[in-house]
């Protein structure tokens, strides 16, 4: 039998890679990995514990505890130690330490590894902000997901009201700017565009006319490849 493939879905906040990069899993029944959520988790526990300026106290936290994942019917599910995170990771506290989280080598380390595992018998669609430049640089396909920040600010402000939380847009615009800054800065794999990586700015695009292109791009490569879909 052919190996099944490896997508990859790199982008900022707020560029449609999750609700893309799921579409796109379901079409090709294909395993759903959101590497934020696992960004997140940590990130929620330390607030938890009250730790998230002793670097030493996260790490050894997460190498402790055991963050898994899953996704079934457009929902995906977070949990710690089996207890369900999947609400909290999407605080609003939560996006503001996020991003000072990630940039702890160790932390990143430690969660590119539970990646790889996770994605080394290919047939996954992996969205995060270096899969395609660090966790799998040969990753079959990968996309770049782009949007205007006024496009991304938007769609998250609604996004957030839809589930209560009512934040005015300036604030999610200024939160917006600020991960990006931090990601796109770190030291320790940044937002970056694989060199490879095939550009799509979703800022005009319906979710179908995203999802076909990237779909039809996947195809492709599958066909070049010998691989079934
Ligand atoms: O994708 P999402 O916006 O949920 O990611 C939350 C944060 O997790 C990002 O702002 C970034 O700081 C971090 N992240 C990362 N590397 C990834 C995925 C997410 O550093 N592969």
């Amino acid at each position: 039998m052919s190996k099944k493939l490896i997508v990859a879905i790199d982008g900022p906040a707020g560029s449609g890679k999750s609700t893309t990069a799921k579409l796109l899993a379901d079409k090709l029944k294909y395993l759903y990995l959101d590497t934020g959520a696992m960004y997140r988790a940590i990130t929620s526990l330390a607030l938890k514990h009250n730790i998230l300026d002793d670097e030493k106290e996260i790490i050894n936290l997460l190498e402790r505890t055991d963050i898994e994942l899953t996704y079934s019917d457009g929902n995906s599910r977070v949990f710690a130690d089996k207890v369900e995170l999947s609400d909290e990771i999407r605080s609003l506290e939560v996006n503001s330490n996020v991003s000072d989280i990630s940039k702890i080598k160790k932390v990143r380390q430690i969660l590119v590894k539970k990646q790889r595992e996770i994605g080394a018998l290919g047939g996954i669609v992996m969205e995060g902000r270096d899969i395609g430049t660090v966790v799998f640089p040969n990753a079959d396909v990968k996309f770049f997901l782009t949007a205007t920040i006024d496009e991304r600010t938007k769609r998250r402000t609604k996004e957030m009201s839809e589930k209560g939380k009512h934040v005015h847009e300036d604030m999610v615009k200024e939160s917006l700017l600020n991960r990006d800054k931090i990601d796109s800065t770190r030291e320790v794999s940044p937002l970056l565009k694989a060199e490879d990586a095939i550009p799509v700015d979703t800022s005009f695009l319906t979710i179908d006319e995203q999802v076909n292109f990237i779909y039809d791009e996947v195809a492709k490569v599958a066909k070049s490849k010998g691989v079934e879909l």
